[in-house]
């Protein structure tokens, strides 16, 4: 990538642009520039039709949907898990669209977090996103294990990255079971995932990743990494809407644990009419689901995971790492000046789907680029987070920003702002 920070350069990276064509598949808005796909990824075309195609099915068949029509009900949760399995490199049978991303997490220490001895702590780290350490510590507390003294959180140097050999140095042999952040909700940091694991196993713990920030908008390789466990939400990169049903991997040498949170739909599919008063689980990440599913937030996964399938991962990675060294090389360019500063690590294998700017006025700064068509999100206390996704933003769209913000900043519109978060930021 050139250090060119004219309009044409612009053009000519959408020119050379193979995904080009999938943004026609969104509702992109014609007067907006989204660069909030990793809070709300965008509608497209595919997950609407899949929508009202369940509907129809629930207008014409009524509880017969359930096992008839083009995706019926009763398989959809699995056949979806083996949608998503590629992208996360896991085995078809090893995940299942289910839940939220906070309720697997309940599931997943439910079920693999079994203290014993010493052996009692669960490691996390102080960045993640507070959900996941809510869950964490009511779970310890119903251990009767109290949070103070069982939550490991590894600290941050700097406020938003982690250093890896700080959580290994954290492993000692008091801690059962490991939580942490794929990629991190701020910075954009990715974790080493395949050496984190390999440094837990060899300590005999286990460990699992919340994959929110990551899941389509990098490759994973779980099984092939041995990770134990993961979750996550498919509302953010993979498109399935506000709420859409959220996915739970778990490695095959699991899958006869019992559920620690036992409910009917974790039956074996075969059996699950029969009604019997003694749960006979599946025998493989299906065992992990609890009631009936939500199939109207499920419906619209249906035509997303199919556009990545068209699209590929690792099409997808490439260009989202060449729109952030895009961002990023104007930012230098252009906004140094200002003050703004990348929080996002600069290095390829270190940085997901989005940059974080930081600027001290930053909260004001996401208003006024709200009110210029712009849409980023803002996370306290200093940071502008900007996601330009790879299945529907070009680079047009990054030049235009940068161009906006730089003119917010030469005329000092954020000024007309108070600088505080709005209810939701
Ligand atoms: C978005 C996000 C969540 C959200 O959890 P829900 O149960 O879907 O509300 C959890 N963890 C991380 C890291 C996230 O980014």
């Amino acid at each position: 990538m050139r250090k060119d920070v004219s309009q044409t350069y612009a053009a000519e990276l959408d020119a050379q642009d193979s995904l080009q064509q999938f943004r026609d598949e969104f509702y992109v808005q014609p007067d907006k520039i989204y660069f909030d796909g990793n809070s709300l990824g965008l509608l497209s075309k595919r997950s609407e039709k899949a929508l009202l195609d369940i509907l129809n099915s629930w207008k014409t068949n009524g509880i017969d949907g359930w096992v008839k029509g083009e995706n019926p009900w009763f398989y959809l949760s699995e056949k979806l898990g083996q949608k998503s399995a590629p992208l996360i490199g896991a085995n078809s049978n090893e995940v299942i669209i289910t839940g939220s991303t906070t309720a697997n997490l309940h599931q997943l220490t439910a079920t693999l977090y079994q203290p014993a001895g010493n052996k009692t702590k669960i490691l996390a780290d102080e960045l993640n996103f507070p959900t996941d350490l809510y869950a964490l510590k009511s779970q310890l507390e119903l251990h009767g294990n109290d949070p103070k003294h069982h939550l490991i959180q590894v600290k941050s140097s700097d406020g938003q990255t982690l250093n890896e050999e700080d959580i290994i140095a954290a492993m000692t042999e008091e801690v059962a079971f490991i939580v942490l952040p794929s990629v991190l909700y701020r910075s954009g940091q990715i974790l080493d995932m395949k050496r984190l694991t390999k440094e837990a196993h060899h300590r005999g713990i286990m460990i699992g990743f919340d994959l929110c920030h990551s899941i389509g908008a990098i490759p994973h390789a779980l099984s092939e990494w041995n990770v134990d466990f993961a979750f996550w939400c498919t509302y953010k990169h993979l498109n399935g809407g506000p709420g859409s049903v959220a996915g739970l991997y778990i490695n095959q040498k699991h899958f006869l644990k019992k559920p620690g949170l036992a409910g009917w739909f974790g039956s074996a599919k075969e059996k699950q009419f029969d009604l019997t008063l003694d749960m006979h689980p599946a025998v493989d990440s299906s065992a992990f689901q609890v009631g009936t599913p939500h199939m109207l937030s499920a419906a619209p996964l249906i035509g997303s995971l199919e556009i990545f399938e068209d699209a590929g991962i690792n099409h997808i990675r490439q260009k989202s790492l060449q729109l952030t060294d895009y961002m990023m090389m104007l930012v230098d360019a252009e906004l140094q000046m200002f003050d703004f500063s990348v929080g996002s690590p600069r290095n390829h294998e270190k940085r997901g789907g989005h940059i974080l700017l930081r600027h001290k006025e930053a909260a004001r700064i996401c208003k006024a680029l709200k009110e210029n068509g712009v849409i980023p999100d803002f996370r306290a206390p200093d940071g502008i987070r900007l996601a330009p996704v790879a299945l529907y933003n070009t680079f047009s769209e990054v030049w235009q920003t940068v161009r906006i913000l730089k003119n917010i900043m030469m005329e000092k519109q954020y000024k007309q702002f108070a600088n505080t978060r709005d209810v939701i930021a």
